[in-house]
C-alpha cells in the first residue's frame, strides 16, 4: 500500500456523520452540525451532528429503557459474547477503513493505526467477550442459618466520555468492558476525532447489539459531555481525559445524582537510566519511542527522563541520535513513523512548552520547531531537552507533544525522589541490570504502572491507570469489570 492508494482510499470514504441513539443513525435534534478537521493538512473532512442536551437525553433515554427491559442484559452469556465476537469479527473486516478514519481525523501515522490502534480496540472486545462468563460471585462465610452471597450486577447506563489521543483504543477499553457486563453506554467522542467511535456504533448494530444498548453522541463537551455527566439517570461516567475536565465531573457528579466517576487523567512519567542498565542502547531506543510515539500525545509518555549523572551525555547522544527516526512525515504515507499533532491550537501549545523551556535554562539538544508548514497541517519536530530541572515547567505541566526533558540525578535515592516529585502517577520506569534495585525501586515509585527494563509494557491483562492526580478506577484485565458492576449481598436465612 503506498500513499498514493491510501489517498485514493480516503477519497473514497464515506464518512461518518450521524449520532447513534436507539438503534437509529440520527441528525442532530437542533439539526446543528460542527466541522470536523483533519490536523494533515488542516481541511474539514465532514460536518459530523452536534449533539446537544436533548440529544445526549434521547440517548440516556434509550439505553435506560434497553436496560430495563434487559434486551441486553437479560441474554445468556453465550448469546452477549456471539454478538461481541461478532463485532469484532466486523471490525476485523473494516480495518482498513477504520485505520483510515483514525488517521484522517487526529493526524496519527496509518502504519500506527492499521498494527496498533484497531487491532488493539478489536482485542478490547474480543477479551471482554471472552471474560464475561469468567467472573464468579463470592460465597460468604457466615454462620450456619445463614447463606449468603455475593453477586455482580450491571449498573446500569454508562456514560463514556473519552480523548482524541487514541479515540477508538480508548473507546473500546470502556465500551468492551461495559458491555461484557450487561450495561448500556451512551459514549461521548471527542470533538476532534468522532469518526472511529460513530462507526463502531453503526457496527455494533450490524453485530446485533440491539438498538440503545450502544449509543454514540458527537459534540462538544461542555454541552454533550456536561449534559451527559449531569444526567439524573445515568450511573456511572467512565472519563479517560485531562485533569482539568476531571476535577469538573466530580463537581458535576456531587451537583446531580452522584453518579459514579472513574477518572483515566494525564501523567509526567518518569524513565529512570541507572548506569548498571544492561543495554544502553535498548534504554535509549526506549526513551525515544516513550517520547515520540503516537506525537508524544499519550497519557504515560515518557517525558522525563532521568539520567544517573555519570552516563549523562553519552546517554542524551544515543537519544539525540535516535529522535531523527520520528521526524514526522505524511500521516497516510505507511512509511511515516510520526504525523501530525491533533489540532493548531494543541501545535501552538507544545510549541509554547518549547519557548518555555528555553527561557527556564533548558538546553536545547534536537527539534523545537514546526515542520511541513507548507502542507497546511500542524507537524512538530521530535525536539529534546538537556539540563532541565524538576521545577521547570518541562518537568511538572503535561505537554502532551513530542518534546523530552532530561534531568539528570546522582543516586538511587535522589532518582526515587524526582521520580515521585509530581502531582501525576501514572506510569514509572526504569533500566537496570541490578535485580534487587528493580524490585526495590519498583515499590517505591507511586505510579499505576512501573515497567522495568521495557517501556509501555502494555498488555490488556494487566490494569492500567494512575496513582495521585492521574485519576482512579482501572481500565484494561478483568478490575475493570469492578466499575462497570455493583456487587450485592444476597442473604437468605434458614433452619439448621
Ligand atoms: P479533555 O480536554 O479532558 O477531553 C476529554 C473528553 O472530555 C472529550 O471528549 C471532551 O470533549 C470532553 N469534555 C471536555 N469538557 C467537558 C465537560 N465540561 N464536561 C464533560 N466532558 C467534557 O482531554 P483531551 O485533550 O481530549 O485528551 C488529552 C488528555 O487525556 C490528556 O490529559 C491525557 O493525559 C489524557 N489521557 C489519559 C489516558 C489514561 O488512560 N490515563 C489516556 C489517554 C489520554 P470535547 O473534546 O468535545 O470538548
Ligand atoms: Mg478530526
Amino acid at each position: 500500500m503506498t500513499l498514493h492508494d491510501n489517498l485514493a482510499r480516503a477519497a473514497a470514504l464515506k464518512l461518518p456523520s450521524h449520532a447513534v441513539i436507539d438503534g437509529a443513525l440520527v441528525a442532530a435534534k437542533s439539526g446543528k452540525t460542527f466541522a470536523n478537521t483533519t490536523p494533515r493538512d488542516g481541511s474539514v473532512l465532514n460536518q459530523v451532528a452536534e449533539c446537544g442536551p436533548e440529544d445526549v437525553d434521547a440517548a440516556v433515554k434509550a439505553a435506560r429503557a434497553a436496560f430495563e427491559d434487559g434486551r441486553w442484559r437479560l441474554k445468556t452469556p453465550r448469546e452477549k459474547k456471539k454478538i461481541m465476537f461478532r463485532l469484532a469479527e466486523l471490525m476485523e473486516r473494516d480495518l482498513e477503513e477504520l485505520a483510515l478514519l483514525e488517521t484522517l481525523d487526529m493526524g496519527k501515522p496509518i502504519r500506527d493505526t492499521r498494527s496498533i490502534d484497531i487491532p488493539t480496540s478489536i482485542n478490547s472486545i474480543r477479551w471482554y467477550a471472552e471474560a464475561l462468563d469468567k467472573v464468579y460471585g463470592e460465597v460468604a462465610t457466615t454462620p450456619a442459618e445463614r447463606l449468603s452471597f455475593v453477586v455482580r450486577e450491571p449498573l446500569g447506563v454508562v456514560g463514556a466520555i473519552v480523548p482524541w489521543n487514541f479515540p477508538l483504543h480508548m473507546a473500546c477499553w470502556k465500551v468492551a468492558p461495559a458491555l461484557a457486563a450487561g450495561n448500556s453506554i451512551v459514549l461521548k467522542p471527542a470533538e476532534q476525532s468522532p469518526l472511529t467511535a460513530l462507526k463502531l456504533g453503526e457496527l455494533a448494530l450490524e453485530a446485533g447489539v440491539p438498538p440503545g444498548v450502544l449509543n454514540v453522541v458527537p459534540g462538544f463537551g461542555e454541552s454533550a459531555g456536561q449534559a451527559l455527566a449531569r444526567h439524573m439517570d445515568v450511573d456511572l461516567i467512565a472519563f479517560t481525559g485531562s485533569g482539568e475536565v476531571g476535577r469538573k465531573l466530580m463537581v458535576y457528579s456531587g451537583e446531580s445524582n452522584l453518579k459514579r466517576v472513574a477518572l483515566e487523567l494525564g501523567g509526567k512519567s518518569p524513565q529512570i537510566v541507572f548506569a548498571d542498565a544492561e543495554n544502553l542502547d535498548e534504554a535509549a531506543d526506549a526513551a525515544a519511542w516513550g517520547i515520540f510515539f503516537n506525537q508524544g500525545e499519550v497519557c504515560n509518555a515518557a517525558s522525563r527522563l532521568l539520567v544517573e549523572a555519570s552516563i549523562k551525555d553519552a546517554f542524551i547522544e544515543k537519544v539525540r541520535a535516535r529522535a531523527g527516526q520520528y521526524m514526522p512525515g505524511d500521516p497516510l504515507d505507511p512509511g511515516s513513523v510520526a504525523g501530525a499533532l491533533v489540532t493548531e491550537g494543541q501545535m501552538k501549545r507544545v510549541l509554547g512548552y518549547v519557548e518555555k523551556a528555553k527561557a527556564e535554562g533548558g538546553t536545547l539538544v534536537a527539534g523545537g520547531s514546526r515542520v511541513r508548514a507548507e502542507s497546511g497541517g500542524f507537524y512538530v519536530e521530535p525536539t529534546v531537552f538537556a539540563n532541565i530541572k524538576n521545577t521547570d515547567t518541562l518537568a511538572r505541566e503535561e505537554v502532551f507533544g513530542p518534546v523530552l526533558g532530561v534531568i539528570a540525578f546522582k543516586d538511587e535515592d535522589e532518582a526515587v525522589r524526582i521520580a515521585n516529585d509530581t502531582v501525576y502517577g501514572l506510569a514509572s520506569g526504569m533500566w537496570t541490570g541490578n535485580i534487587s534495585r528493580a524490585h526495590r525501586v519498583a515499590r517505591k515509585l507511586r505510579s499505576g504502572l512501573v515497567w522495568i527494563n521495557g517501556w509501555d509494557a502494555c498488555d490488556i491483562t494487566v490494569p492500567f491507570g494512575g496513582a495521585k492526580q492521574s485519576g482512579f478506577g482501572r481500565d484494561r484485565s478483568l478490575h475493570a469489570l469492578e466499575k462497570y458492576t455493583e456487587l450485592k449481598g444476597i442473604s437468605v436465612t434458614y433452619r439448621a
